[in-house]
């Protein structure tokens, strides 16, 4: 037996502005550890490449509206026009069956959560630059350069709820920044979060 075992999982919120890498950050982190991602739900359109259960769940907005109705979700907002959403029960399970969840969301949501759940780790992700957030959103290609200005302008107004946050990671190197947030997954594991009392009681039930 360990003595300081974890029973519940723990909630990871991957939160930043757009571009600053958090769902590549993301991709890494599934494939290198037990983290499981929650998967969202969208009212927006498939992107190439993308699939239905994987990337997104792909919805309506009528059936989106009725899933809010329901408290279907543990947060949803409006981004740049299209609904996104985090199911609440899949959560709820794996957290309860012991499995760390991340969620990979924007930070509007990411402040909804912190409401509804201040037990999560809220962790920041940061582009390097402003120049490096331009150049990697006008490399996706997806967005029009309207769009990017608008994006970069939010970024702005986004970088003053640093506070809400526990922690912050730079995305100037990849394999960096994921072997920090791996090391935030680690600390977090290490937080005392019994009482002497227990940690005595499961200690003798050993001797
Ligand atoms: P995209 O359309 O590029 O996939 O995502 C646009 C933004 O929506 C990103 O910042 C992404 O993190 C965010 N997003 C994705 N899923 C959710 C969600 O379930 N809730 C919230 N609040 N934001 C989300």
């Amino acid at each position: 037996m360990n003595p300081v075992e974890k029973h519940a999982g723990k909630l990871f919120i991957l939160s930043g502005p757009s571009g600053a890498g958090k769902g590549t950050i993301c991709k890494a982190l599934l494939a290198e550890t037990d983290l499981e991602l929650s998967v969202s739900m969208t009212t927006r359109n498939p992107r190439a490449g993308e699939t239905e259960g994987e990337s997104y769940y792909f919805v309506s907005k009528e059936e989106f509206l009725r899933k809010i109705d329901a408290s279907g979700f543990l947060e949803y907002a409006e981004v740049y026009g299209n609904f996104y959403g985090t199911p609440k029960q899949p959560v709820i399970d794996k957290l309860s069956a012991g499995t760390d969840v991340i969620l990979e969301i924007d930070m509007q949501g990411a402040l909804k959560v912190k409401e509804n759940y201040p037990d999560g780790v809220f962790i920041f992700i940061l582009p390097p630059s402003m120049s490096e957030l331009r150049k990697r959103l006008t490399g996706r290609g997806t967005e029009t350069a309207e769009a990017i200005e608008m994006r970069l302008g939010e970024t702005l107004k986004e970088l003053s709820y640093i506070d809400k946050y526990d922690y912050c990671v730079v995305n100037g190197q990849l394999e960096e920044a994921v072997a920090r947030v791996k090391a935030i997954v680690t600390a977090e594991h290490s937080r005392v979060t019994f009482t002497a009392e227990e940690l005595i009681s499961r200690y003798k039930e050993e001797a």
